[in-house]
């Protein structure tokens, strides 16, 4: 086996790993990043099908900082990587489809305010408190990115209210400022974009995704996500690094605590510096199985944590532009009359997937490069995905298929008959494709009261975790963490050594 010196080595070329290389890789630094799958992207990739003629995005709906007070225009300005993207503005958020009724949600903070002051004006102050909290409470923990960087200074004064915060669920929260049913569930169903639900999700995190959505100009990009993990890539080797596919990392070697060496299966780098992307228990699982055992408290912290969801997703092809058949806007959510909420009895029932909210997205609208491509997706655990034999998987995946489509029908009546390709993705399909513990799309769940800081203190020296996984998910996060990281690093090892 051949092996390799380098200064740093990256595990997973998902957007984390691609921007971290970008920024890290310097004439007198070697950096090489090693993905299992065979492309890079993690979930920011797409599949092809029919000839090639459809393609089909395994994440992308919303990308948010793009305006500019963005933090990842920010980060990709200053990463040299701005000028080689091409990014689309929505005109729209999302159309929420509640009761019968369609909620055009605009696409800036401003707006969306107006919006809900004129559909709700019984509830004005309720509506006033929490725009003003999406600018004070959310965005301060929208500005923790910058912060790291020292170029944003914290407001003491919103730090009890916001730790209070925390310690709520968003759906909590929601029903403390508003009272009517509609509004707190239109607004509970935004957490599809954080791969959570409002009934788990603590209310400070997600009032930070409020600001990133209504505040920073959410966008897309078109050629679907491949093209922007493609072009990440591409520049990361254009400036010197090392990307391989198909090489998932086997083992880590340390010596005295402190790694010396990382086998994958390509090839043997001898490296002091690992920064890990994945999963932080996958990461765990690849270190020398005597000295894990010595890091039984990190162990420990860790398994306390909860992976988050998973989901399923449809990927439809229909024989007309799907706006002919009803679905006129780009996304819409489509939440059960009486909410989200899934008691723990229900949790294991079908009644998931006709009260969790299920998004359908018009990608032809947004690219008709893509092709007359649909897409239904709802979030999803492991439940039994793991556990079924072939047939049987492929017996389930066909039934909840079924369910998903019909409950699509009740919205869109006119695309019945009109679907020319289906095929289905689970929480096994990603733990396939990402390697996610359970198949978690999302990294773990930012409930109220957990605390993941000891992730930023892995129990080894040289090994570092960086991404969504201790943070909640998303293409900005994982986007501006990577350059964060790397960016102190640089900076660390730039820096003048003092006499
Ligand atoms: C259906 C869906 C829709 C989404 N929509 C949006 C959206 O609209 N907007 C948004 O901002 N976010 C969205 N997200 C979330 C977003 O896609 C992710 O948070 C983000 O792509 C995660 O990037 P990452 O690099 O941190 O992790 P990943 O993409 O998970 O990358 C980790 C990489 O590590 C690799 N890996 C794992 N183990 C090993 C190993 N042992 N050796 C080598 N490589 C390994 C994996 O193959 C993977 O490529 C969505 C996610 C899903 C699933």
């Amino acid at each position: 086996m051949q092996t390799l010196e380098v200064d740093e080595l990256i595990i997973g070329a998902g957007l984390t790993g691609l921007m971290y290389g970008n920024v890290a890789v310097a004439p007198d630094y070697r950096v090489a990043l090693a993905e299992s799958h065979f492309k890079p992207g993690g979930y920011a990739t797409n599949f092809r099908r029919l000839k090639n003629r459809v393609a089909f995005d395994c994440s992308q709906h919303k990308i948010t900082g793009v305006g500019p007070n963005g933090n990842l225009r920010n980060a990709l300005v200053r990463a040299g990587l701005w000028d080689k993207l091409r990014f689309e503005y929505f005109n729209e958020l999302a159309t929420v489809l509640h009761r019968g009724k369609a909620y055009h949600f605009p696409a800036t903070g401003p707006e969306i305010e107006a919006f809900l002051l004129r559909e709700f004006p019984h509830e004005a102050a309720g509506i006033r408190h929490f725009h003003l909290d999406i600018n004070t409470h959310g965005r301060q923990n929208y500005m923790f990115a910058r912060m790291m960087l020292g170029e944003y200074a914290l407001d003491k004064e919103l730090l009890p209210e916001s730790r209070a915060l925390s310690k709520l669920t968003t759906k909590e929260y929601f029903r403390q400022r508003f009272r009517d049913d509609a509004l707190i569930e239109i607004l509970s169903s935004l957490a599809i974009y954080l791969g959570a639900i409002a009934h788990e999700a603590n209310a400070f995190y997600f009032l930070h995704y409020l600001y990133a959505a209504f505040e920073t100009r959410p966008a897309y990009v078109r050629g679907t996500s491949q093209s922007l993990s493609d072009t990440l890539a591409r520049e990361f080797a254009r400036r010197g690094g090392q990307l391989t596919v198909r090489n998932p990392v086997l083992g880590i070697e340390t010596h005295e605590g402190r790694i010396v060496a990382v086998t994958t299966q390509k090839c043997r780098f001898l490296t002091t510096k690992v920064t890990a992307t994945c999963a932080p228990a996958v990461v765990m699982s690849l270190l020398p199985a005597p000295q894990a055992a010595e890091y039984a408290s990190f162990q420990h912290k860790l398994s306390q944590l909860e992976e988050g969801w998973g989901h399923i997703s449809l990927y439809l092809v229909t024989d007309r532009p799907p706006a002919e058949l009803g679905l006129t806007e780009a996304e819409y959510l489509l939440v059960h009359d009486a909410g989200d909420d899934l008691p723990a009895s229900e949790w294991h029932t079908d009644a998931r997937y006709e009260k969790l909210t299920l998004s359908a997205t018009n990608y032809h609208q947004l690219d008709p490069q893509s092709g007359m491509v649909v897409q239904l997706t709802i979030l999803d655990h492991d439940g039994r995905w793991f556990c079924l034999t072939k047939a049987e998987y492929k017996a389930e995946k066909e039934r909840v298929q079924n369910l998903l489509l019909e409950r699509a029908y009740r919205y869109f009546p006119a695309l019945r008959g009109h679907i020319t390709y289906v095929e289905a993705s689970t929480p096994r399909t990603n733990f396939r494709y990402t390697n996610s513990p359970k198949g978690s799309a999302f990294g773990y769940k930012v409930l109220p009261r957990d605390n993941m800081r000891f992730l930023s203190r892995p129990p080894v020296d040289g090994l570092r975790f960086v991404g969504g996984w201790g943070t909640g998910p998303g293409y900005e996060t994982g986007l501006c963490l990577g350059f964060t990281h790397a960016f102190l690093e640089r900076q660390r090892r730039t820096a003048p050594v003092p006499v």
